[in-house]
């Protein structure tokens, strides 16, 4: 994982630190590699939370975000703790998504978190992209403001993997990507996948980068504050004698 707690506060990964677990509270292990992003380790043998090690794409997403909405503890109903990639003041949960994941893995993932978003790298695999810009082309506009498209699905494997999805799925292709075969913005763009895909199609939005970070980390719908309602009410026909 990304933090752990040392001496009271959440640390990312140093050499010559030691950590505890936030969830199981069992003493990690600093990794600061070549290789991989710094990271705290589990003892071999316990259970690392579904923490998956993660790519320089996956830190840089949660890296846009304050560092106390990252790898947030969340209590599912059940009882069962996650640590959320990112949790926003508003509570919603984003979950950054760079290798594959099984369908029963993301439908636990969608029950435990209520409301969330998925972040997919579309840029891991090279045909991705081409296949994606060809459902594009195949597709119709249904809206014109903002802009929606209806794409079939089956003309691309990311959508297909993604079909079943009940949350919105954002499609990330890179951070210079502001064309998309006949489609050109200006500024980098990533896709959003809305829920509802019926009759094999999939309803896509585009949205630019910084957009949808803002939007995220937006402060809480602070609910206005109702006078309280009278207390005392005049008992009928009162005063009419
Ligand atoms: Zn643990």
């Amino acid at each position: 994982m990304k933090y752990a707690m040392s001496n009271g506060e959440r640390r990312e990964a140093e050499r010559g630190i030691i950590g505890q677990c936030p969830i199981c509270e069992v003493p990690l292990t600093p990794k600061c590699g070549r290789i991989r992003v710094p990271h705290w380790s589990h003892p071999r043998g316990h259970f690392d939370h579904h923490w998956e090690p993660e790519t320089e794409w996956h830190r840089r997403w949660k890296n846009m975000f304050p560092k106390d909405w990252q790898e947030v503890l969340h209590r599912a109903e059940n009882g069962e703790r996650h640590l959320a990639d990112v949790k926003t003041a508003r509570g919603q949960v984003l979950e950054f998504q760079h290798s594959e994941i099984s369908e029963e893995e993301r439908s636990s993932r969608e029950a435990i978190y209520g409301e969330m978003y998925w972040v997919v790298d579309g840029s891991r695999l090279k045909n991705d992209r081409k296949s994606f810009v060809k459902a594009l082309h195949l597709g119709r506009r249904v809206q014109q403001n903002p802009l929606t498209c209806a794409v079939p699905t089956a003309s691309s494997m990311l959508l297909r993997k993604w079909e079943n999805s009940q949350k919105i799925v954002v499609f990330d292709f890179g951070e210079l990507e502001d064309s998309f075969g006949s489609f050109s913005f200006a500024a980098p763009v990533l896709w959003m996948s809305l829920p509802e895909r019926q009759n094999g199609e999939t309803v896509l939005r585009p949205i630019s980068r910084s957009g949808f970070v803002d939007i995220m980390s937006k402060p809480p719908v602070v609910e206005p504050v109702r006078a309280p309602g009278p207390i005392w009410r005049r008992p009928r026909g009162y005063g009419r004698l």
